[in-house]
Order: structure tokens, then sequence, then C-alpha cells
């Protein structure tokens, strides 16, 4: 069975074919740059590559180029677009009503609409990927899969905000947390590679991107992530400040003259590690730079790595201990010289928790099975490549087993 599954943003579409539920990748693809004047449009499958520009101006015209490409007579994959049976839509914001994922319908897409007041940034764009998929795809089951779902068992001391009591029951004011599709396959892939029942683990999940959020995984369900009511909240981003003294905000709406507007937007794509650095949100071009000397670079290196580091120990003690430890994404997942240095620094003065780092697993995680970790380290340190869509396929398959049953 083929299963689609995409990831839209407001100018991009990035998709996966997965043959289920042999997790054969069949054809991986994006189309960059939508409705701009040139957009750019990849395709990969084991027959070959597709790479052209063109105008590509809405969403719907996306997804028609996404399949022109799997359908293509010498590199595609399908014949037909109803051999795709199922396509998985990541949605960010599921708010309090989808703690699974499921299956799309009007009803769906509004509910997906009204949560855009919490996540304006992302909710309009993935809609706007599931209408045009809907159309490329008309007889495939389309399922939203939420970045907010896996972190729907918080309890609620975990997911509430010290504000009246009055703001959470009348705009669900609260924690929710994000990135959940990743921190739930890495803290799966961690049992898997120790060998050990998820059930009897407690995880640290570290989803280090240009987006970061940490994760508490007790027993296999999440307990606390540092993410909150949007993806501005927890630990340094490549351009969001993470936590702040909430009054920073007021301080500079008054001393700098700047609109509530002009905060959140300094906030949310000036800060965290290219507001520290001045130099980029990418640790590779920060890397670089830290090589020559330069001291705002190290200093965002530190101050990104000392936030982790805070929130292990917070979340070692929400889950009464702490058995592994998973980096995973961009920055959490390689094996490059600025990846090692930054695990090395969260890791470093963690000895008292029972973390022991080995150094030459640590430059090259792939080649030592993930585990980074010396083998007398009482807590296990893993750095895990993270894969969202794969992660979405098992649930979409899941769902359409479900539904033949
Ligand atoms: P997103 O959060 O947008 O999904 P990724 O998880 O792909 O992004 O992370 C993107 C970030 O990962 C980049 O901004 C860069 O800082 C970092 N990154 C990418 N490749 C490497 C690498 N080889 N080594 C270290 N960091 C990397």
């Amino acid at each position: 069975m083929k299963i689609l599954c995409v990831n839209s943003g407001s100018s991009t579409i990035k998709y996966k074919l997965f043959e289920m539920p042999s997790e054969e990748l069949l054809a991986s693809g994006i189309v960059e740059r939508i409705g701009e004047e040139v957009s750019y449009i990849r395709y990969r499958s084991a027959r070959g590559e597709i790479r052209r520009t063109g105008r590509v101006r809405d969403h719907e015209e996306a997804f028609r180029e996404a399949l022109r490409c799997l359908m293509d007579p010498e590199k595609g994959v399908i014949k037909d677009p109803s051999e795709v049976r199922g396509v998985g839509h990541r949605v960010v914001h599921g708010g309090e009503k989808y703690a699974k994922p499921v299956v799309i319908d009007e009803d769906v897409m509004r509910t997906i609409e009204e949560l855009s007041i919490l996540a304006p940034l992302h909710n309009p764009a993935n809609l706007a990927g599931i209408r045009g998929a809907m159309k490329a795809f008309k007889d495939a089951v389309h399922v939203a899969v939420f970045d907010t779902a896996f972190h729907a068992t918080l309890p609620e001391e975990a997911y509430l905000y010290a504000i009246p009591y009055e703001l959470y029951e009348k705009y669900r004011i609260r924690r929710y947390g994000f990135h959940g599709i990743s921190h739930e396959y890495v803290a799966r892939r961690a049992a898997e590679i120790l060998g050990r029942p998820l059930e009897e683990l407690r995880i640290i999940t570290l989803h280090l991107g240009n987006g970061a959020s940490a994760a508490a995984v007790k027993y296999g369900k999440s307990v606390d992530t540092s993410m909150g009511l949007t993806p501005l909240e927890g630990l340094v981003m490549g351009t969001r400040s993470g936590d702040i003294d909430p009054a920073i905000f007021y301080f500079l709406m008054k001393q700098e003259g700047m609109s509530a507007d002009e905060v959140y937007e300094l906030l949310n794509k000036r800060s965290g590690l290219l507001g520290l650095s001045g130099v980029s949100n990418d640790v590779r071009l920060i890397w670089e730079e830290f090589k020559k000397g330069n001291r705002r670079a190290e200093l965002a290196f530190r101050v990104f790595a000392y936030r982790i580091k805070k929130y292990i120990g917070a979340y070692a003690a929400a889950m009464g201990g702490v058995d592994a430890i998973v980096f995973t994404a961009g920055i959490g997942e390689k094996s490059s010289e600025v990846s090692s240095y930054i695990r090395r620094l969260v890791c470093e003065g963690l000895e008292f928790l029972g973390v022991k780092l080995d150094e030459e697993r640590n430059r090259d995680p792939e080649k030592y099975g993930y585990v980074i970790s010396s083998d007398d380290s009482r807590v296990k340190v893993l750095a895990i490549p993270t894969n969202e869509e794969l992660m979405m396929a098992r649930e979409v398959y899941r769902i359409l087993q479900r539904g033949s049953c």
C-alpha cells in the first residue's frame, strides 16, 4: 500500500512516498518558493532525479507538480494517482481536540482553521496543503497527523500556566508542545536500539533543528515539553528566543516604542542563535565564525547548550530519574564537528546524573549504532536521525488497516 506523507509550509511542500508496511521509501520531493516568480521543483526516486524550475502559483499547483514527478514515465514510481491510498498531512496545531491522527473531513478542516489563532504561521499553510493534495489525490484517504498530539498526555501541572484559570477556560491558553511526531519517533527508536521496552524507560528527547524543543517521555508518554502555547517557548532556537522573562515584552514596548507585532517578530525572527551570534541562525555558519575566535559565536553556543542542560535537569526531576537522552534533528543528530561540539557542551557536567559521553562515538554516532555514551554510562545518550514522515506513514497505515477490518 502506497502512502504519501506531506509537510506543507507557507511557500514549500515536502513529501515522501512509502510502500507500507515494508516502510520502503519509494520517492521524495520538494516544491519550494510557491507563489514566487521562480519556483524550484525537486524529486528523487531509485529511478533518478528530477530538477526543474517554473512558476508554481499555489499549493494546488505544487501538488500537481509533485504528482507529475511521481508519475514521470522514466523516473516516476506510480502510473495513476489512485495508487496512493493514503496521504498523511503534518498539522502543527491540533489544540485540545486532537490527541490522535484523524481522517480529514470538512469538520476537521474547519477546526484546523479555527486553531490558526494559536498557530498563525503554520495552520493556514498546512490547510492550503491539505486542500491542494485533496485535489491531486482525490481517491486517497487524507489524514491529519498533529505535532501537538503526542503531548496530549501532559498532566495539568505541566500544561497549565500560572495565570488566571479563567483565561485557560476562555481561550484554552496552556502548554501544548510541538515536534510531537519527532519526539515520539525517536523515543521509540531509542527503546528499539537499546533493546528495552519503551514502557520501562524515562527518556529525554531533544529535537534540535531550526526550531528546537525538549520532551520528557516517561514510560512511552510525554509528561512535559518545552514549547508552549506556541513554538516560541523553551529552548534557544535558530531565530526564536525560547524562554524569556515575559516582562521583556513590556519593556521593549515601553522603551523602544515597539508595537506588540514588532516585539513578537523580534522574538520569533531576530532572536535565538541569530540574535546572540549576529552571524546566522545556521549553526554551520556560526561554527565557522567560532573557529575564527568570534566571541559572540561562542556565546551563542554556550547559551544554547546551557538552556538544554537546564531542561535535562528539570525533566530528570519531573520523571524521578532518566534512563536515556536522545539528540535528534538537523543540529542534534549529525556527525559534523559542530553537532559533536554541541552535544559535548550539553553533556559536560551531567556526570552527577550518570551521563558519560564517549568522545569517539560522539564524533560519528551512526558508526556506533547511534549510542554515544560510554558502556559504563548509567544514562544512555543517543544521537538518532528523526523521520517524521515515516512516523506519519505508520499512523496513516494503521488508520487504513483499521478501516478495512
Ligand atoms: P527544521 O527545524 O526546519 O525541520 P532541521 O531539523 O533540518 O530543520 O534543522 C535545520 C538546522 O540544522 C540548520 O539551520 C542547521 O543549523 C542545522 N544543520 C543542518 N545540517 C547540519 C550539519 N551537517 N551539522 C550541524 N548542523 C546542521
